[in-house]
C-alpha cells in the first residue's frame, strides 16, 4: 500500500462507502476543508455522488473494484453501518479505514452492541438472545411483557421489530422476523428519547455536542431539539456516555448514541451509529464545526473542531411528498436553513431533506417550541 500521511494534505481524496445523504453532507464538508471525495456504492447517481469528484458503482464485495478504490483514495470512511464488515476487511490491508472493521462489526449487530454498551459502562434495558421459539418463551418469562423482539441485524427506523404485549403475540412475531437469531428487550417506558454525538480524533482527543431530544413519526425521526429539554445532569451523562463509547471503540470519526430517558431520570443506551447521524443535523447551522466537518476532520487526521452550540435549534426532517411540499414555505423564512439531498423522486417515507430553525441561545423553552412546530 502506498503510505498515507496524516493529516491529509489539501486535495487528498477521502473515500466514502455509501452514497446517501450522510455521505453527501460529509462530502460537502470535506470540500470546504480542501479535500476531494470518491463515493463507492452499488447504485449510480446517489445523493453523495452528485457532489463528489469521483464515483465507483460496484457491489460491496467486488474485490477488484474495492482494490481499485483503495488505490484511488488516501483514507476510507463510511456513511452507513450496513456496509458488510467483509468490505472493510478487504480494504483495511490496502488503505487506512476509519472506522475499522471492529467498530463496524459491533454497531451492526444488536447483540454485540448491547454487550459492548454494558462493557463501556452504559446501562441498557434487560435483554436476551433468542434462537428458537421455546427460548423466546423462556426469555419472556424472565424479562416480562410488554417486550420488544428485534432482528439483530439490518433493522432501522423501526423495521425488523415487534412489540409483544400478550403470550399470543409470541408465535407470529417469531415467524415474521428474520434473519434469526433475534434479541428480546424489555419494553422501556421512556419519557423521552435522547441522543448525543461524540467525535474522536486520530490523536485520541474527544469532543461531544450537546445532547438532543428526538421525536419520531411513523418510526422515522421527525424532530430534534437542541439542546434536549432535560435536567443538566441527564444531558451531561448522555454526553459522557457518548464520549466513553467513542473511546472504548477506539473510533476515529463521529458516532451517535441513542438513549431512552426513564421517568426516574436514568438513561438507558439503545443504539450506536458509527457515523454522522440524523439527530446531529442541527450542528450544521448551530455549531462552529458541524458533525460532518468533524467527521471529515477526524478521518483526515486534522485536530477536531469546536462543538460549542452558538444557537438553540430545532431540526425537522422533510420526508416524502409532504416534506417536499413544505420546502418553499420554509425557504421563505430567514431563520430557517433548508438542506435538500438531491433525490429525484419523493417516495413516501423517503428522507428528502431537513430544515434547521435557529433560536437565540437559551431560548428554546415551551413557547419557542410551539412556535417552531407551527412553522417548521
Ligand atoms: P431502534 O430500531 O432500536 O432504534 O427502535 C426504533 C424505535 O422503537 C425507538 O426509537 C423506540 O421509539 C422504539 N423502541 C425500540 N426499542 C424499544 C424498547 N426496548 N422499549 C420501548 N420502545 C422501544
Amino acid at each position: 500500500m502506498s503510505e498515507t500521511r496524516f493529516p491529509l494534505p489539501p486535495n487528498a481524496t477521502i473515500g466514502i462507502l455509501g452514497g446517501g445523504q450522510l455521505g453527501r453532507m460529509s462530502a460537502l464538508a470535506a470540500a470546504e476543508l480542501g479535500y476531494r471525495c470518491h463515493i463507492y456504492a452499488p447504485q449510480d447517481d446517489e445523493p453523495a455522488m452528485l457532489v463528489s469528484a469521483a464515483r465507483t458503482v460496484a457491489g460491496y464485495e467486488d474485490e477488484a473494484a474495492l482494490a481499485a478504490f483503495a488505490a484511488a483514495v488516501d483514507v476510507v470512511t463510511l456513511e452507513f453501518e450496513n456496509v458488510p464488515v467483509r468490505t472493510l476487511e478487504i480494504l483495511a490491508p490496502l488503505v487506512p479505514c476509519r472506522p475499522g472493521p471492529r467498530a463496524l462489526s459491533v454497531c451492526q449487530d444488536r447483540l454485540q452492541e448491547k454487550a459492548f454498551l454494558e462493557s463501556a459502562g452504559v446501562p441498557v434495558a434487560p435483554w436476551a438472545v433468542v434462537t428458537s421459539e421455546p427460548e423466546l418463551r423462556e426469555a419472556v418469562a424472565r424479562i416480562g411483557l410488554p417486550a420488544v423482539l428485534k432482528t439483530t441485524r439490518l433493522g432501522y427506523d423501526g423495521r425488523g421489530q415487534a412489540v409483544l404485549r400478550t403470550q399470543e403475540d409470541l408465535a407470529p412475531a417469531w415467524e415474521r422476523l428474520s434473519p434469526k437469531p433475534l434479541i428480546l428487550e424489555a419494553f422501556v417506558p421512556f419519557t423521552q428519547e435522547i441522543s448525543a454525538i461524540a467525535a474522536r480524533g486520530a490523536d485520541g482527543a474527544t469532543a461531544v455536542y450537546d445532547a438532543v431530544e428526538n421525536q419520531h413519526r411513523h418510526h422515522i425521526l421527525d424532530l430534534s431539539f437542541a439542546p434536549a429539554r432535560v435536567p443538566e445532569e441527564v444531558a451531561a451523562q448522555a454526553r459522557a456516555h457518548a464520549a466513553r463509547v467513542a473511546e472504548a471503540l477506539e473510533l476515529v470519526g463521529v458516532l451517535a448514541v441513542e438513549f431512552f430517558l426513564l421517568p426516574d431520570g436514568r438513561l438507558l443506551g439503545n443504539e450506536i451509529a458509527p457515523r454522522p447521524h440524523n439527530s446531529g443535523h442541527w450542528t450544521q447551522d448551530a455549531c462552529q464545526s458541524s458533525q460532518f466537518h468533524q467527521h471529515m476532520r477526524a478521518v483526515a487526521g486534522l485536530p477536531l473542531g469546536g462543538t460549542a452550540r452558538h444557537s438553540d435549534a430545532v431540526m425537522r426532517n422533510l420526508v416524502g411528498p409532504e416534506g417536499m411540499a413544505r420546502v418553499s414555505a420554509l425557504q421563505a423564512q430567514s431563520d430557517v436553513s433548508v438542506h435538500l439531498y438531491g433525490k429525484a423522486s419523493a417516495r413516501p417515507g423517503r428522507k428528502m431533506g431537513h430544515a434547521n430553525r435557529l433560536f437565540p441561545l437559551g431560548t428554546l423553552g415551551k413557547e419557542a417550541v410551539a412556535e417552531a412546530l407551527s412553522e417548521l
